[in-house]
Protein backbone atom coordinates (compact mmCIF):
# COMPACT_ATOMS: atom_id res chain seq x y z
CA UNK A 1 0.00 0.00 0.00
CA UNK A 2 1.58 3.05 -0.88
CA UNK A 3 0.04 6.78 0.98
CA UNK A 4 -2.15 8.85 -0.70
CA UNK A 5 -0.40 12.07 -1.97
CA UNK A 6 0.21 14.17 1.24
CA UNK A 7 -0.89 11.56 3.84
CA UNK A 8 2.29 10.26 5.90
CA UNK A 9 3.05 6.93 6.52
CA UNK A 10 1.17 5.26 9.53
CA UNK A 11 3.52 4.77 12.83
CA UNK A 12 3.61 0.72 13.20
CA UNK A 13 4.43 0.07 17.14
CA UNK A 14 7.67 -1.10 17.05
CA UNK A 15 8.39 2.61 14.89
CA UNK A 16 6.20 4.28 17.41
CA UNK A 17 8.12 2.93 20.31
CA UNK A 18 11.40 3.76 18.72
CA UNK A 19 10.46 7.07 18.13
CA UNK A 20 12.20 6.82 15.04
CA UNK A 21 11.64 5.80 11.44
CA UNK A 22 12.81 6.15 7.81
CA UNK A 23 9.54 5.47 5.10
CA UNK A 24 10.65 4.05 2.23
CA UNK A 25 8.26 4.78 -0.61
CA UNK A 26 8.53 2.56 -3.41
CA UNK A 27 6.14 3.71 -5.44
CA UNK A 28 8.39 6.94 -5.78
CA UNK A 29 11.06 4.54 -6.43
CA UNK A 30 9.83 3.46 -9.56
CA UNK A 31 8.20 6.67 -10.47
CA UNK A 32 12.12 7.88 -9.90
CA UNK A 33 12.93 4.96 -12.13
CA UNK A 34 10.24 5.78 -15.04
CA UNK A 35 11.82 9.59 -15.14
CA UNK A 36 15.68 8.46 -15.49
CA UNK A 37 14.54 5.69 -18.19
CA UNK A 38 12.24 8.44 -20.45
CA UNK A 39 14.46 11.09 -20.34
CA UNK A 40 17.52 8.22 -20.81
CA UNK A 41 15.33 6.95 -23.84
CA UNK A 42 17.69 3.40 -22.60
CA UNK A 43 17.03 0.54 -19.98
CA UNK A 44 18.16 1.23 -16.46
CA UNK A 45 20.62 -0.48 -13.81
CA UNK A 46 19.21 -0.10 -10.89
CA UNK A 47 22.50 0.93 -8.49
CA UNK A 48 21.19 -0.71 -5.10
CA UNK A 49 24.93 -0.61 -3.33
CA UNK A 50 25.05 0.33 0.38
CA UNK A 51 22.00 -0.87 1.03
CA UNK A 52 20.60 1.00 -1.46
CA UNK A 53 22.01 4.17 -0.49
CA UNK A 54 20.65 3.71 2.93
CA UNK A 55 16.90 2.53 1.98
CA UNK A 56 17.12 -1.60 1.97
CA UNK A 57 18.78 -3.69 -0.33
CA UNK A 58 16.56 -6.74 -0.86
CA UNK A 59 12.76 -4.29 -0.89
CA UNK A 60 14.48 -1.82 -3.01
CA UNK A 61 16.22 -4.11 -5.58
CA UNK A 62 12.17 -5.71 -5.86
CA UNK A 63 10.77 -3.03 -6.24
CA UNK A 64 13.21 -1.78 -9.17
CA UNK A 65 12.74 -5.20 -11.03
CA UNK A 66 8.93 -5.09 -10.30
CA UNK A 67 9.33 -1.27 -12.04
CA UNK A 68 10.97 -2.40 -15.20
CA UNK A 69 15.13 -1.69 -14.04
CA UNK A 70 16.40 -5.06 -16.28
CA UNK A 71 19.85 -4.87 -14.69
CA UNK A 72 20.79 -4.26 -10.34
CA UNK A 73 24.00 -2.85 -10.12
CA UNK A 74 25.91 -3.12 -6.50
CA UNK A 75 29.60 -2.24 -5.76
CA UNK A 76 30.59 -5.57 -3.31
CA UNK A 77 30.29 -9.18 -4.61
CA UNK A 78 29.09 -10.00 -0.98
CA UNK A 79 25.81 -7.60 -1.84
CA UNK A 80 24.98 -9.46 -4.88
CA UNK A 81 25.38 -13.14 -2.97
CA UNK A 82 22.48 -11.28 -0.50
CA UNK A 83 20.68 -10.06 -3.55
CA UNK A 84 20.65 -13.74 -5.36
CA UNK A 85 20.19 -15.47 -2.06
CA UNK A 86 16.92 -13.12 -0.78
CA UNK A 87 15.79 -14.77 -4.03
CA UNK A 88 16.04 -11.90 -6.52
CA UNK A 89 16.15 -12.35 -9.92
CA UNK A 90 17.09 -10.41 -13.36
CA UNK A 91 21.15 -9.48 -14.14
CA UNK A 92 23.21 -8.48 -11.25
CA UNK A 93 26.09 -6.82 -12.38
CA UNK A 94 29.40 -5.91 -9.40
CA UNK A 95 32.30 -3.96 -9.38
CA UNK A 96 34.41 -3.79 -6.48
CA UNK A 97 36.16 -7.12 -5.91
CA UNK A 98 39.40 -7.57 -4.01
CA UNK A 99 41.64 -10.86 -4.44
CA UNK A 100 40.25 -13.59 -2.64
CA UNK A 101 36.98 -12.26 -3.42
CA UNK A 102 33.63 -14.67 -3.38
CA UNK A 103 34.07 -15.17 -7.40
CA UNK A 104 32.92 -18.39 -7.19
CA UNK A 105 30.08 -17.81 -5.08
CA UNK A 106 29.01 -14.89 -7.78
CA UNK A 107 29.39 -17.87 -10.64
CA UNK A 108 27.19 -19.78 -8.99
CA UNK A 109 24.29 -17.33 -8.54
CA UNK A 110 24.79 -15.98 -12.18
CA UNK A 111 26.13 -12.87 -10.98
CA UNK A 112 28.26 -10.45 -13.76
CA UNK A 113 31.18 -9.66 -11.86
CA UNK A 114 32.94 -7.05 -13.41
CA UNK A 115 37.01 -7.47 -14.08
CA UNK A 116 39.46 -4.34 -13.84
CA UNK A 117 42.67 -5.85 -14.07
CA UNK A 118 44.85 -9.64 -14.90
CA UNK A 119 44.47 -10.57 -10.99
CA UNK A 120 40.97 -10.55 -11.16
CA UNK A 121 40.39 -12.54 -14.69
CA UNK A 122 42.75 -15.06 -13.60
CA UNK A 123 40.85 -15.61 -10.51
CA UNK A 124 36.94 -15.81 -12.72
CA UNK A 125 38.85 -18.35 -14.48
CA UNK A 126 39.97 -20.52 -11.43
CA UNK A 127 36.55 -20.45 -10.39
CA UNK A 128 35.24 -21.15 -13.81
CA UNK A 129 36.99 -24.23 -14.28
CA UNK A 130 36.19 -25.30 -10.65
CA UNK A 131 33.17 -25.29 -11.30
CA UNK A 132 32.40 -26.20 -14.64
CA UNK A 133 30.55 -23.19 -16.31
CA UNK A 134 31.23 -20.24 -18.20
CA UNK A 135 31.42 -16.91 -16.34
CA UNK A 136 29.72 -13.74 -17.11
CA UNK A 137 32.17 -11.02 -17.19
CA UNK A 138 32.17 -7.42 -17.97
CA UNK A 139 35.05 -5.30 -18.12
CA UNK A 140 35.75 -1.82 -16.86
CA UNK A 141 38.12 0.73 -18.48
CA UNK A 142 39.29 3.65 -16.33
CA UNK A 143 38.80 6.23 -19.07
CA UNK A 144 39.69 9.55 -16.46
CA UNK A 145 38.16 8.66 -13.45
CA UNK A 146 41.63 7.44 -11.83
CA UNK A 147 39.68 5.28 -9.32
CA UNK A 148 39.22 1.09 -10.25
CA UNK A 149 39.29 -0.05 -14.41
CA UNK A 150 41.64 -1.05 -16.31
CA UNK A 151 44.13 1.45 -17.25
CA UNK A 152 44.10 2.57 -21.07
CA UNK A 153 47.87 1.36 -21.61
CA UNK A 154 46.24 -2.38 -19.84
CA UNK A 155 43.52 -2.60 -21.55
CA UNK A 156 44.42 -3.90 -25.06
CA UNK A 157 45.94 -6.83 -23.52
CA UNK A 158 42.98 -7.10 -20.90
CA UNK A 159 41.22 -7.35 -23.64
CA UNK A 160 42.99 -9.97 -25.07
CA UNK A 161 43.48 -12.63 -22.53
CA UNK A 162 39.29 -11.91 -22.44
CA UNK A 163 39.05 -12.61 -25.69
CA UNK A 164 40.88 -15.43 -24.99
CA UNK A 165 39.42 -17.15 -22.29
CA UNK A 166 36.01 -16.36 -24.21
CA UNK A 167 37.19 -18.59 -27.09
CA UNK A 168 38.12 -21.15 -24.33
CA UNK A 169 34.33 -20.94 -23.02
CA UNK A 170 35.48 -20.15 -19.68
CA UNK A 171 33.68 -16.50 -19.77
CA UNK A 172 31.28 -14.54 -21.87
CA UNK A 173 31.92 -10.43 -22.00
CA UNK A 174 28.40 -9.38 -21.28
CA UNK A 175 29.74 -5.92 -21.02
CA UNK A 176 32.07 -2.60 -21.19
CA UNK A 177 32.00 -0.07 -19.52
CA UNK A 178 33.70 3.11 -17.36
CA UNK A 179 32.51 5.40 -14.87
CA UNK A 180 32.81 9.43 -15.14
CA UNK A 181 34.46 11.63 -13.01
CA UNK A 182 32.92 14.89 -13.32
CA UNK A 183 29.43 13.69 -14.77
CA UNK A 184 27.97 16.00 -12.46
CA UNK A 185 29.19 19.11 -14.38
CA UNK A 186 28.51 18.10 -17.69
CA UNK A 187 30.54 20.99 -19.17
CA UNK A 188 33.56 19.98 -17.45
CA UNK A 189 36.12 19.30 -20.18
CA UNK A 190 36.97 15.60 -18.53
CA UNK A 191 33.45 14.49 -19.74
CA UNK A 192 34.48 14.72 -23.53
CA UNK A 193 38.13 13.31 -23.11
CA UNK A 194 36.62 10.70 -21.07
CA UNK A 195 34.14 9.53 -23.76
CA UNK A 196 36.94 9.55 -26.37
CA UNK A 197 39.18 7.55 -24.37
CA UNK A 198 35.59 4.93 -23.55
CA UNK A 199 35.03 5.16 -27.68
CA UNK A 200 38.55 4.08 -28.47
CA UNK A 201 38.37 1.54 -25.89
CA UNK A 202 35.26 0.16 -27.19
CA UNK A 203 37.01 -0.10 -30.61
CA UNK A 204 39.95 -2.72 -29.42
CA UNK A 205 37.10 -3.95 -28.01
CA UNK A 206 35.91 -4.73 -31.26
CA UNK A 207 38.64 -5.39 -33.00
CA UNK A 208 40.03 -7.72 -30.51
CA UNK A 209 36.50 -10.05 -31.32
CA UNK A 210 34.50 -9.21 -27.82
CA UNK A 211 30.97 -8.43 -28.58
CA UNK A 212 29.55 -6.96 -25.33
CA UNK A 213 25.76 -7.65 -24.90
CA UNK A 214 25.85 -4.09 -23.10
CA UNK A 215 27.82 -0.78 -23.16
CA UNK A 216 27.24 1.60 -20.74
CA UNK A 217 29.10 4.80 -19.04
CA UNK A 218 26.47 7.10 -17.37
CA UNK A 219 25.15 7.38 -13.58
CA UNK A 220 22.35 9.22 -12.71
CA UNK A 221 24.04 12.86 -13.61
CA UNK A 222 25.11 11.67 -16.93
CA UNK A 223 22.06 9.67 -17.38
CA UNK A 224 20.18 13.43 -17.20
CA UNK A 225 22.50 15.47 -18.40
CA UNK A 226 24.84 14.13 -20.79
CA UNK A 227 22.60 12.33 -23.95
CA UNK A 228 26.60 11.23 -25.20
CA UNK A 229 26.92 8.68 -22.37
CA UNK A 230 23.96 7.24 -22.81
CA UNK A 231 25.22 3.90 -24.55
CA UNK A 232 22.91 0.52 -23.90
CA UNK A 233 21.76 1.29 -20.15
CA UNK A 234 22.67 3.78 -17.87
CA UNK A 235 23.44 3.02 -14.31
CA UNK A 236 21.23 4.68 -11.36
CA UNK A 237 21.46 5.12 -7.77
CA UNK A 238 20.90 8.76 -6.60
CA UNK A 239 18.58 9.89 -9.03
CA UNK A 240 16.28 6.62 -8.36
CA UNK A 241 16.05 7.73 -4.46
CA UNK A 242 14.82 11.07 -5.55
CA UNK A 243 17.68 12.99 -4.69
CA UNK A 244 19.24 15.62 -7.40
CA UNK A 245 22.09 14.17 -9.18
CA UNK A 246 23.81 18.13 -8.81
CA UNK A 247 22.96 21.25 -8.84
CA UNK A 248 24.03 21.26 -12.42
CA UNK A 249 21.56 18.54 -13.52
CA UNK A 250 18.40 20.49 -11.45
CA UNK A 251 17.00 19.85 -8.10
CA UNK A 252 14.77 17.08 -7.44
CA UNK A 253 11.87 19.07 -8.20
CA UNK A 254 13.19 20.35 -11.39
CA UNK A 255 13.68 17.04 -12.30
CA UNK A 256 10.36 15.56 -11.41
CA UNK A 257 12.07 13.53 -8.38
CA UNK A 258 10.20 12.53 -5.36
CA UNK A 259 11.87 11.66 -2.27
CA UNK A 260 12.10 8.21 -1.40
CA UNK A 261 13.38 8.18 2.12
CA UNK A 262 11.17 10.27 4.76
CA UNK A 263 13.13 10.10 8.20
CA UNK A 264 10.64 11.31 10.67
CA UNK A 265 11.13 11.10 15.01
CA UNK A 266 8.91 11.73 17.87
CA UNK A 267 9.30 14.06 20.32
CA UNK A 268 10.65 12.79 23.38
CA UNK A 269 10.90 15.39 25.69
CA UNK A 270 8.99 18.79 25.56
CA UNK A 271 9.70 21.45 28.52
CA UNK A 272 9.98 25.46 29.00
CA UNK A 273 12.72 26.71 29.39
CA UNK A 274 14.32 30.15 30.51
CA UNK A 275 15.97 32.97 28.47
CA UNK A 276 19.74 32.40 28.11
CA UNK A 277 19.64 28.42 28.62
CA UNK A 278 22.23 27.11 27.13
CA UNK A 279 21.56 24.01 24.66
CA UNK A 280 23.51 20.83 24.20
CA UNK A 281 27.04 20.18 24.85
CA UNK A 282 28.94 23.31 24.87
CA UNK A 283 26.50 25.33 24.67
CA UNK A 284 27.13 26.24 21.44
CA UNK A 285 23.18 27.54 20.78
CA UNK A 286 21.76 29.73 23.55
CA UNK A 287 17.96 30.54 23.85
CA UNK A 288 16.93 34.29 23.16
CA UNK A 289 14.04 34.25 25.28
CA UNK A 290 11.78 32.19 27.05
CA UNK A 291 10.85 28.90 25.03
CA UNK A 292 9.67 25.90 24.27
CA UNK A 293 12.86 22.99 23.63
CA UNK A 294 11.81 19.17 21.91
CA UNK A 295 13.95 16.87 21.97
CA UNK A 296 14.45 13.93 19.05
CA UNK A 297 16.17 10.75 19.25
CA UNK A 298 17.64 10.77 16.35
CA UNK A 299 21.34 11.44 16.25
CA UNK A 300 25.03 10.85 15.38
CA UNK A 301 24.72 7.12 16.32
CA UNK A 302 21.74 7.19 13.48
CA UNK A 303 23.94 8.59 11.31
CA UNK A 304 22.47 12.06 11.46
CA UNK A 305 25.74 14.11 10.54
CA UNK A 306 27.14 16.52 13.55
CA UNK A 307 27.94 18.94 11.09
CA UNK A 308 24.01 19.16 11.25
CA UNK A 309 24.41 21.33 14.52
CA UNK A 310 23.06 24.41 14.23
CA UNK A 311 22.36 23.84 10.41
CA UNK A 312 20.09 21.34 9.44
CA UNK A 313 16.06 22.10 9.04
CA UNK A 314 13.38 20.19 10.73
CA UNK A 315 9.78 20.11 10.55
CA UNK A 316 8.62 20.43 13.89
CA UNK A 317 4.84 22.00 15.54
CA UNK A 318 3.90 23.56 12.28
CA UNK A 319 7.24 24.84 11.02
CA UNK A 320 10.76 24.57 9.91
CA UNK A 321 13.50 24.68 12.59
CA UNK A 322 16.93 24.79 12.48
CA UNK A 323 18.60 21.87 14.97
CA UNK A 324 19.24 24.28 18.21
CA UNK A 325 22.78 23.08 19.33
CA UNK A 326 25.32 20.16 18.69
CA UNK A 327 23.95 17.02 17.67
CA UNK A 328 24.56 14.17 20.03
CA UNK A 329 24.60 10.49 19.90
CA UNK A 330 21.38 9.84 20.34
CA UNK A 331 19.03 12.97 20.55
CA UNK A 332 18.90 16.54 18.51
CA UNK A 333 17.41 19.43 20.72
CA UNK A 334 15.14 21.67 18.73
CA UNK A 335 13.52 24.82 19.78
CA UNK A 336 9.88 25.54 19.29
CA UNK A 337 9.21 28.88 20.68
CA UNK A 338 5.86 29.42 21.74
CA UNK A 339 4.49 26.48 19.28
CA UNK A 340 2.22 24.11 20.81
CA UNK A 341 4.07 20.77 21.02
CA UNK A 342 3.67 17.76 23.12
CA UNK A 343 5.88 14.29 23.97
CA UNK A 344 5.43 12.35 20.92
CA UNK A 345 4.24 14.84 18.79
CA UNK A 346 5.55 13.84 15.11
CA UNK A 347 8.36 15.25 13.19
CA UNK A 348 10.17 15.45 9.78
CA UNK A 349 13.91 15.68 9.65
CA UNK A 350 13.87 15.55 6.00
CA UNK A 351 11.50 14.07 3.47
CA UNK A 352 8.22 14.07 1.98
CA UNK A 353 6.28 16.96 3.84
CA UNK A 354 9.59 18.47 4.89
CA UNK A 355 12.93 19.76 3.94
CA UNK A 356 14.39 17.49 1.87
CA UNK A 357 17.88 15.40 2.24
CA UNK A 358 19.17 17.83 -0.55
CA UNK A 359 18.33 20.62 2.32
CA UNK A 360 20.52 18.87 4.94
CA UNK A 361 22.96 18.19 2.55
CA UNK A 362 23.43 21.72 1.95
CA UNK A 363 23.56 22.45 5.27
CA UNK A 364 25.95 19.96 6.40
CA UNK A 365 28.52 20.91 3.98
CA UNK A 366 27.38 17.20 1.90
CA UNK A 367 25.90 15.20 -0.46
CA UNK A 368 22.07 14.05 -0.46
CA UNK A 369 24.12 10.65 -1.18
CA UNK A 370 25.78 10.81 2.21
CA UNK A 371 22.35 12.14 3.97
CA UNK A 372 20.16 9.21 3.36
CA UNK A 373 23.08 6.10 3.11
CA UNK A 374 24.26 7.04 6.40
CA UNK A 375 21.10 6.45 8.20
CA UNK A 376 21.89 3.52 10.40
CA UNK A 377 20.18 0.13 11.20
CA UNK A 378 18.70 1.60 14.65
CA UNK A 379 16.23 3.63 12.72
CA UNK A 380 13.65 1.54 11.31
CA UNK A 381 12.91 0.99 7.94
CA UNK A 382 8.98 0.94 6.90
CA UNK A 383 8.51 0.22 2.92
CA UNK A 384 5.19 1.11 1.53
CA UNK A 385 4.36 0.72 -2.21
CA UNK A 386 6.40 -1.11 -4.80
CA UNK A 387 3.66 -3.19 -7.07
CA UNK A 388 4.61 -4.42 -10.31
C1 LIG B 1 27.35 4.31 -7.29
C2 LIG B 1 27.59 4.10 -8.72
C3 LIG B 1 26.63 4.47 -9.67
C4 LIG B 1 25.38 5.23 -9.33
O1 LIG B 1 25.68 6.60 -9.22
P1 LIG B 1 24.54 7.68 -9.00
O2 LIG B 1 25.25 8.96 -9.17
O3 LIG B 1 24.03 7.47 -7.62
O4 LIG B 1 23.51 7.42 -10.03
C5 LIG B 1 26.86 4.14 -10.98
N1 LIG B 1 27.98 3.49 -11.35
C6 LIG B 1 28.93 3.15 -10.46
C7 LIG B 1 30.16 2.46 -10.92
C8 LIG B 1 28.78 3.45 -9.12
O5 LIG B 1 29.74 3.11 -8.25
Amino acid sequence: MSPAAGQPVAWPAHALERGAMATIDLDALQHNLAVVRERAGVPAMAVVKADAYGHGLVECARAAAAGGAPWLGVALPTEAVRLRDAGVQGRVLTWLEVPGAPFAPCLERDIDVTVSAPWALAEVLDAARALGRTARIQLKVDTGLSRNGSTFADWPALVAAARAAERDGLVAVTGVWTHFACADEPTHPSVERQLDVFGEALQIARLAGLEPEVVHAANSPAALGIPAARFDLVRTGIAMYGLSPGPAIGSASDLGLRPVMTLRGRLASVKRVPSGSGVSYGHSYITQRETTLGVVPLGYGDGIPRSASNAAPVLAAGSVRTVAGRVCMDQVVLDLGDDAAAPGDDVVMFGSGGPSADDWAAACGTIGYEIVTRIGPRVPRVHVGGAP
